[in-house]
């Protein structure tokens, strides 16, 4: 216990937005090297990377730190190319399990109450810029106390494990830059989980349904400036412009399924008495299956197009999050984990609905179509504020109850020595 909870609080203090999380790459990769994993890093394992932050931001940030001596090549890593998948072969043929972990943090500052944890037992978050508030600390600490114990029970192990530390959850970003790794076709299984998301400590949901499918825009608009009084008519309002797409895409949601439109961010205009020049917007949306996402996404950017027409504006769309919605296809498999893992003392609360997006789908659903087999637990914890508030602080208890379902999974799924060619 003592172990996993000062891994926990020596990744909370190094907090690091998406992208950014240069310092906790390097140290994950340095604590799977010592025990003896194959390392997978930089721009090799990354495709389209969405809703990169400012480059400059990202440099002076590097140049701030104090890396040490590093005997592996850090170069990409310090480009932003974050994250890292970790390899451990038993040398015994049996199924190829994967385990995914988040790594990011958010983009605010941590809270500065005297009673808040992390300040009084002395692990704050020393980025001022970056906290732990979702609990991606714990999910690293739990996947690294897992690689442990696999190294140590290895001779009892069978196959191999596929160790994803996925960057840039925040925004849905970096599950869809990982997506295309090749040796995601060869898992056989998948295990992920979140803590929190409104479980008591204690409570182990299995198999988590109904994880919303997601896309995320920013949208600049450009319009023609113009004196307000003298020559309105000399001038093309992208307020105006902005304002009409509003409610356009909020008017958008007519799905049977769940669905959702956000308009979170709306700014605009240089002056009381000048026509608007320029608008721009943050915009998502949201739907319980793909089919509803790729259309929600087709008709936003036909809006965007028709709207920008009549108000004679041109316009610059950019993605900046995308992530997919996941509900299992082997329900059977969901039950008999869940049964199994009651037997074994967890307190189980099968098929918990997550109603919001977790770019963890992108794996779970690409190990599905393959013919594998993917699970996705919450694990439950008391908090001590919600999930992104800046006194957001989990139960430490729960690191040790996720990593010990892990490590029961471990067990079952080299039982079964299940293997994708024999399916
Ligand atoms: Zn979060
Ligand atoms: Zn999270």
């Amino acid at each position: 216990m003592e172990d996993i909870k000062v891994l926990r609080r020596d990744f909370h203090k190094i907090a690091e937005p998406g992208w950014m999380e240069v310092q906790t790459t390097i140290k994950i990769i340095k604590y799977l090297k010592d025990l003896g994993f194959d390392l997978l890093y930089g721009k090799k394992i990354h495709g389209q990377r969405l809703g990169l932050g400012d480059k400059s931001l990202l440099d002076a940030y590097v140049k701030s730190l104090d890396l040490g001596d590093i005997d592996f090549d850090i170069s990409e890593i310090l480009q932003g190319y974050t994250g890292c998948v970790g390899i451990f072969d038993t040398g015994r043929p049996g199924p190829v399990t994967g385990l995914r972990a988040d790594i990011d943090a958010l983009n605010f500052e941590e809270s500065k109450d005297k009673n808040h944890r992390p300040n009084k037992e002395d692990f704050r978050s020393q980025n001022s810029f970056a906290v732990h508030a979702c609990g991606h600390d714990g999910h690293i600490a739990i996947a690294l106390n897992t690689c442990q114990k696999i190294v140590e029970t290895k001779d009892l192990l069978c196959g191999k494990f596929v160790v994803i530390f996925q960057p840039a959850e925040e925004g849905v970003r970096g599950g869809l830059s990982m997506k295309d790794l090749d040796l995601l076709n060869n898992l056989d299984y998948i295990l992920a989980g979140h803590l929190g998301m409104g479980l008591k400590s204690g409570v182990l949901g299995v198999g988590t349904e109904k994880i919303l499918a997601s896309q995320s825009y920013d949208i600049d608009l450009f319009g023609r400036a113009a004196h307000a009084g003298m020559a309105p008519e000399e001038g093309r309002s992208a307020i105006l412009g902005a304002a009409a797409l509003t409610l356009g895409l909020h008017s958008l949601c007519q799905y049977k399924n769940a669905s959702r439109v956000n308009v979170g961010v709306l700014s605009g205009g240089t002056g009381r008495n000048v026509v608007a020049p320029r608008a721009s917007m943050k915009v998502e949306i949201r739907a319980d299956n793909n089919d509803d996402i790729e259309d929600l996404a087709k008709r936003l950017k036909a809006m965007v197009d028709g709207t920008a027409k009549a108000y004679e504006l041109t316009y610059d769309l950019r993605p900046v999050g995308y992530s997919q919605s996941f509900s299992t296809k082997y329900p059977d498999f969901v039950d008999q984990c869940g049964t199994y893992l009651k037997a074994r003392g967890f307190k189980v609360l099968l098929r918990p609905e997550f109603n919001a997006s977790e770019d963890v789908s992108i794996f779970l659903n690409k190990v599905e179509e393959n013919g594998g087999r993917a699970i996705h637990f919450i694990f439950g914890s008391d908090l001590k504020a919600g999930h992104h508030k800046e006194s957001f602080d989990f139960d430490e208890g729960t690191l040790s109850m996720a990593v010990d379902v892990y490590v029961a999974m471990i067990e079952k799924l080299n039982s079964l020595n299940f293997r994708l060619e024999t399916i």
